[in-house]
């Protein structure tokens, strides 16, 4: 912590006046209540945030509608453009700060996690840039009578709500704030209650950028409070959530007063299946950080372990050996690589779910235990698997948002196939195999958004992500994701 960022992120979190961003300014909550926000990996308070809530929502939601009514909407594609790739700079120049107060926010390891995806954050919102100047309708050829030219034209939509999870609020934002700044939409961002000082940093940095104050304003509070008000609200165009499928489904129900467009990234109970021709070499690590990595506290991560029945001691042996060589630790410590979980209720909620898979008949063959000494105070639970397990336990069932891998055994791609999709969720999925013929039925059998073969968890925003089922909808990324942010209109012009 002996840096001058590190000192910069201190300042900035001993700053009282670090409260709402509206309009380019920090200003107080309309009550002044705060709520408190504490580190995981300590267990102590960490700073307060202000408590926004509906009237806070009204201010912030009025601010965006005037930046998307003035200034802003004469900004051309390429001075949105360069406003991205100035925004990017600033992020690059200040990424240890973010990144520090992001891993004492929200508990991922900071060495082996946060700080060496750099690339893929400034990559990410650089491919925002570059759709800004991608922008526009076609002219269409029609059947109609006489000489009618016909054409589309794109509009940006609006105000956009964008509600962000605390697993990953840093990166997660740049598929919100890119598609906004690209397509010439406003935003108001409401971060999690559990880790906001990133995003809050970032409004600071975009504004710094020479983005025009009120595009991007950020409204701290509880989801139940300013969040449940910016997905009702009546003046929001479009949501884009990342959440739980529970929530997803309240935003559901609070966008229908004004019809919002939606963009909904929930659950996932995502399968990953190991064949018995897979290199394990690469499948063993492969598998283990498609769902330890976050400490498991990704939507996609790969909970349900499928294994062909031949292979099952040895793979089970392996990944018991490998997860038992990941350091669970300080986030702040270079070689950590599973940091705490997010906070007491998550991790209460963790253990409960490691006590039903032993009721179950689950057996545990790593971890399922929290760790205490040092690390008492902080929210650690070993890396555990469960073996054995069959697709309708609880534990296979239920997405446990924690370090927890239930391992059931298949004997035929079908068998595999069919279990892979007996789940209302479909977001993510994996296929270990050297079979050309194995891994194209799976691609085109699973019923998930995304099928990652013999590799796990790779996501370029050109290519896009979204789910199947009760995992949502809406694409994020590609120009899916662009067309979502724009009203799309038909102009028919008759020429005589
Ligand atoms: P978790 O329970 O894991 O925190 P949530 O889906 O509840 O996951 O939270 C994701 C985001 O949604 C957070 O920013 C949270 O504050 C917000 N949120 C929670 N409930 C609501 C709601 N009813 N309406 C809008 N946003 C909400």
């Amino acid at each position: 912590m002996n840096s001058p960022w590190a000192t910069t992120a201190a300042n900035f979190l001993a700053d009282p006046n670090k409260q709402l961003f509206i309009d380019g300014k920090w200003v107080p909550s309309a009550t002044g209540e705060r709520i408190e926000t504490f580190n995981p990996s300590t267990g102590q308070l960490l700073a307060t945030l202000a408590r926004g809530q509906k009237a806070d929502v009204d201010a912030a939601v009025a601010s965006s509608r005037r930046a998307f009514q003035g200034h802003w909407s004469s900004f051309t594609p390429a001075q949105r453009q360069q406003l991205i790739m100035q925004f990017a700079e600033l992020f690059e120049k200040n990424f240890e700060e973010l990144t520090l107060l992001e891993s004492l926010d929200m508990g991922a390891p900071l060495m082996t996690r946060l700080r060496p995806a750099k690339n893929t954050a400034l990559q990410t919102i650089l491919y925002y840039a570059a759709q800004a100047r991608n922008i526009g309708g076609e002219t269409v050829s029609n059947s109609l009578p006489g000489k009618v030219t016909s054409m589309t034209l794109k509009a940006p939509v609006g105000v956009v709500g964008g509600i962000i999870p605390w697993n990953g609020p840093l990166f997660s934002q740049m598929h919100i704030l890119g598609p906004v700044l690209a397509t010439g939409c406003t935003a108001v961002i409401k971060p999690s209650e559990e880790a906001s000082l990133a995003i809050l940093r970032t409004a600071e940095l975009l504004v710094e950028a020479g983005l025009p104050p009120g595009v991007v304003n950020v409204v701290t509070g509880f989801g139940s409070e300013a969040g449940a008000a910016l997905a009702a609200h009546p003046d929001v165009n479009r949501v884009a959530f990342t959440g739980s499928t529970g929530t997803g489904r309240e935003i559901i129900k609070a966008s229908a007063g004004n019809m919002k467009r939606l963009q909904l990234e929930l659950g996932g109970k995502s399968p990953d299946i190991v064949f018995a021709d897979a290199d394990l070499d690469k499948a063993v690590p492969g598998v283990a950080m498609g769902v330890f990595s976050n400490s498991g506290q990704i939507c996609f991560a790969g909970t349900r372990i499928f294994v062909e029945r031949k292979i099952q001691a040895e793979f089970v042996e392996r990944l018991g050996a490998y997860s038992r060589t990941l350091k669970v630790g300080d986030p702040l410590a270079p070689d950590t690589n599973l940091g705490p979980l997010i906070s007491r209720r998550q991790l209460d909620r963790v253990l409960s779910y490691l006590d039903i898979g032993r009721q179950e008949g689950g057996e545990l063959v790593a971890g399922g235990r929290r760790l205490g000494g040092d690390l008492a105070g902080g929210y650690y639970l070993e890396p555990t698997i469960f073996s054995n397990v069959s697709n309708t336990m609880t534990i296979a069932r239920e997405e446990i948002f924690g370090p927890v891998a239930s391992v059931i055994p298949f004997d035929t791609v079908e068998d595999a196939l069919a279990l892979a999709n007996a789940t209302e969720y479909g977001l993510a999925s994996g296929v270990w195999t050297t079979n050309i013929d194995t891994a194209l039925k799976l691609a085109h059998g699973i019923e998930a958004g995304t099928v990652w073969v013999n590799c796990y968890g790779l996501v370029d925003p050109a290519v896009g992500f979204g789910g199947y089922k009760e995992s949502g909808y809406g694409w994020k990324g590609g120009q899916a994701q662009i067309d979502g942010y724009l009203y799309q209109k038909a102009v028919y012009i008759n020429v005589g």
